[in-house]
């Protein structure tokens, strides 16, 4: 679960968040909705580690996450922009967080650049438990014949199914995609719907997912908070939001379609 209590954040004295609440339930598809600049990522990057709050707790699992690094977070995370290595092949793409790990655990030297020349030394080269780990979620997110070709020579939708299979390898608890299917084409976009939903609900991932497409949180959330100007206005299920909408603003929001 992710708890996230009295967040505030603050930009340069500007305040873009205040107070957020939230109580994602273990397994929940969780969506943020809201129009452009009103703090999904900014909460999303608290949550991360990426930015620190000026005020709250956030809390994954039962522990508190203010002072952990985000890389001992246990998140996964995917962007609307994919960020993949545009000179590793498919499979190089995936393997490397895990190998990166592997040569940490292993390794005495604890400096990071040690490993990534290490790493770049050893890329192509993995042992059997890594190798069988990339293939089987390749074959997973169905990308299991691309995982030689680079991930330039890919659509924008195997580009996107990389990058979850990046982020699925790590076995995270959370799973956190900020507008990953912003950069698709339309008919894409409803078919990655359908794929992203399906493998969360497969492996019971929590997940959040920030958009500021209404259909898109509807029609793929188990709950959905819908923010506006660095306030969360209402938390509900679809169903709640639609027929219970607890002011004009939402009543519009989630009613218009994009
Ligand atoms: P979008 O969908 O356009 O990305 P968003 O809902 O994700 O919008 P945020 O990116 O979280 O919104 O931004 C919330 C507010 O915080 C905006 O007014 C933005 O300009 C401001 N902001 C975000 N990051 C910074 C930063 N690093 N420094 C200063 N202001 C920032």
């Amino acid at each position: 679960a992710v708890v996230v209590e009295q967040l505030v954040k603050d930009f340069s004295g500007v305040t873009v968040l205040h107070n957020i609440n939230l109580d994602i339930e273990e397994g929940e598809f969780f969506a943020l909705l809201g129009p452009s600049g009103c703090g999904k990522t900014t909460t999303m990057r608290c949550i991360a580690g990426f930015e620190d709050p000026t005020d709250g707790t956030i809390k994954i699992g039962e522990e508190a996450m203010n002072d952990i690094a985000p890389n001992k977070r246990n998140c996964g995370m995917v962007f609307q922009s994919y960020a993949l290595f545009p000179h590793m092949n498919v499979f190089d793409n995936v393997a490397y967080s895990l190998n990166v790990r592997r040569l940490k655990n292993s390794n005495p030297l604890k400096k990071i650049g040690v490993y990534t020349r290490m790493l770049n030394s050893k890329i192509g080269r993995y042992p059997k438990d890594i190798k069988n780990k990339v293939n089987d979620i390749l074959e997973y997110v169905e990308l299991q014949d691309h995982a030689q070709k680079l991930t330039s020579e890919l659509s924008g939708g195997q580009q996107q199914r990389v990058a979850l299979a990046r982020a699925l390898v790590m076995e995270p608890e959370v799973l956190l995609m900020d507008e990953p299917l912003s950069n698709l084409d339309q008919k894409l976009r409803h078919s990655m719907r359908n794929t992203i939903r399906q493998i969360q609900q497969d492996l019971k991932i929590t997940t959040i997912f920030v958009t500021h497409d209404q259909e898109e949180a509807m029609s793929m959330a188990d709950r959905v908070a819908v923010m506006k100007d660095g306030e969360i206005l209402q938390i509900g299920t679809p169903t709640d939001l639609y027929s219970n909408p607890q002011s004009p603003f939402i009543a519009d929001f989630v009613g218009k379609s994009n």
